[in-house]
């Protein structure tokens, strides 16, 4: 009797609920608060709440990333904007919003829709037909977790994030650091063994970076997250600072194999090998981001930028993401889904949400707004065209279903860096033209949606 199941009534499955019921769909939207049950994080039964924060982060959209979202979801008839606008509070340039007002602003306009019911239910397996949207968020029920991780495989769904902070490519001083890989392996991409960009450190300033690490102030794990382990792989770089002097030398900041150009002598016309050296690897298709290999951290983030730009060569780093370690129950979504986030092995499910690897509420919002417009046109019989990727909505849809590299798939927020680059544009000009673009190009793409019935 229903035409789509959305499971999860977050920020995802709410957007996702009404741009389809919007259309006369039909939707029965399954949300497990309001059973007895919630996440650890979540204290109330209201549809959307905003778990910590009450911030949409930027409202700026002539300058900023997240506040462009917010323009281009406006301009989709977001319920997620609308409640915000409804519930506002004063922030400067942010929009920030009572959490109370605005989760039961959503579900008032929620329930107002005649095609859709909101029921309060768990579900503890993905449904074999029928088409479906996932939004259960970081904080997936444990039952319903353990069917995704069957459908995908365990080693594609990940229960922690370990975020390793991820720079500008522009904002890295190339006369310090070089290209190279290790012993100069080449590239299995084929052309030069140069896939990494090194940044040398001596001796001292080694030991005044580890020093530095062990001494940082560092966010505390929350009660609920604690005995969430995470694997070697993934431990935090202050923690193996921890286990002695040496350990980063011989793990992430390993010095051997990497003759530096820079330091080329008579003696050694290739360069010499640094005391230690922090390697940063590509981390989109267009090569703007590059991520700090290794360093995922529990520092906090004020304190990471400060430490991290004592590197050399990273001394004028902007970040796109700072690191991280939270309990997260996300997909490798690039290597999973397709262009239109079904999951390629059974096309009949979709997802939306930070469970895509998205992260934060607008973009969560804005995953599902995307996977409801999705699921009408499938619906619809039209042939679904996704955003241009020079908008926010193409470019963070872009990166989660393909242009991400899979190996290093971490939660990430939208950023510039996503964005097909305007080199072209001087730098100071260039967050300006990012946004002019966008929004002249979602204009002809909004034409293409089916209209709200
Ligand atoms: P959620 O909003 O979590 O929605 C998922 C919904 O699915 C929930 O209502 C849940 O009850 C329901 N559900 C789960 N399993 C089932 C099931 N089996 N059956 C039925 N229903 C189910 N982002 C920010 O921008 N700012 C912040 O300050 C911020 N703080 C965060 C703090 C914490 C502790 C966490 C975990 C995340 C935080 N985030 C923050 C990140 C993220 O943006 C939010 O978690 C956001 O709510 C994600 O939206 P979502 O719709 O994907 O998931």
């Amino acid at each position: 009797e229903y035409d789509v199941h959305i499971i999860g009534g977050g920020l995802a499955g709410s957007e996702a609920a009404w741009q389809l019921a919007r259309r006369g769909l039909r939707v029965r939207l399954s949300e497990m608060r309001g059973t007895g049950e919630r996440s650890p994080a979540h204290q109330t039964d209201g549809l959307a709440e905003m778990v910590c924060s009450n911030s949409f982060r930027s409202d700026d959209d002539e300058k900023n990333a997240v506040g462009l979202l917010h323009h281009e979801m406006r301009r989709c008839d977001s319920v997620i904007m609308a409640a915000a606008a409804k519930a506002q509070v004063p922030a400067g340039s942010a929009l920030a919003v009572d959490r109370e007002v605005f989760s039961a602003e959503v579900e008032a306009r929620l329930q107002s829709l005649p095609t859709l019911d909101i029921v309060r239910e768990r579900i503890d397996t993905l449904p074999d037909s029928g088409l479906t949207i996932v939004a259960t968020g970081p904080l997936t029920a444990e039952a319903l977790a353990g069917s995704i991780g069957k459908a995908t495989g365990s080693d594609s769904l990940a229960f922690f994030d370990a975020i390793a902070p991820i720079v500008y490519h522009d904002t890295i001083d190339m006369d310090i650091c070089w290209k190279a890989s290790r012993w100069d392996k080449p590239s299995k991409f084929g052309g030069e063994a140069k896939d990494y960009i090194n940044c040398p450190m001596d001796k001292d300033q080694y030991l005044a970076f580890h020093q530095a690490l062990l001494d940082g102030e560092k966010t505390a794990f929350k009660e609920w997250e604690a005995n969430t382990p995470y694997f070697d792989g993934c431990m935090p770089i202050e923690v193996m600072a921890e286990r002695g002097v040496d350990t980063l030398r011989f793990g992430p900041m390993k010095p051997v194999g990497l003759d530096n150009p820079h330091w080329a002598t008579e003696e050694h016309p290739n360069g010499r090998w640094a005391y230690a050296v922090v390697q940063l690897r590509q981390d989109n298709k267009l090569g703007t981001l590059w991520n700090m290999v290794g360093f995922q951290t529990k520092l906090k983030h004020a304190e990471q930028v400060r430490l991290f730009r004592t590197i050399p060569g990273l001394e004028k780093a902007e970040f796109a993401r700072l690191g991280g370690l939270h309990r997260n129950t996300f997909l490798n979504s690039p290597v999973l889904l397709d262009r239109q986030l079904r999951l390629k092995s059974a096309p009949h499910v979709r997802f939306a949400g930070q469970i895509t690897g998205c992260e934060g509420y607008v973009e969560s919002a804005a995953v599902g707004l995307m996977a409801g417009l999705m699921t009408a046109a499938e619906l619809g019989g039209l042939e679904w065209q996704g955003p241009p990727p020079t908008t926010a909505m193409g470019a963070l849809l872009s990166h989660i279903t393909g242009d991400a590299e899979a190996e290093s798939y971490q939660p990430m927020n939208v950023n510039f860096g996503l964005f097909p680059p305007l080199h072209e544009v001087k730098k100071k000009q260039r967050k300006e033209a990012y946004t002019e673009r966008a929004k002249q190009d979602i204009g002809a793409w909004l034409q293409t949606l089916a209209p709200a019935a």
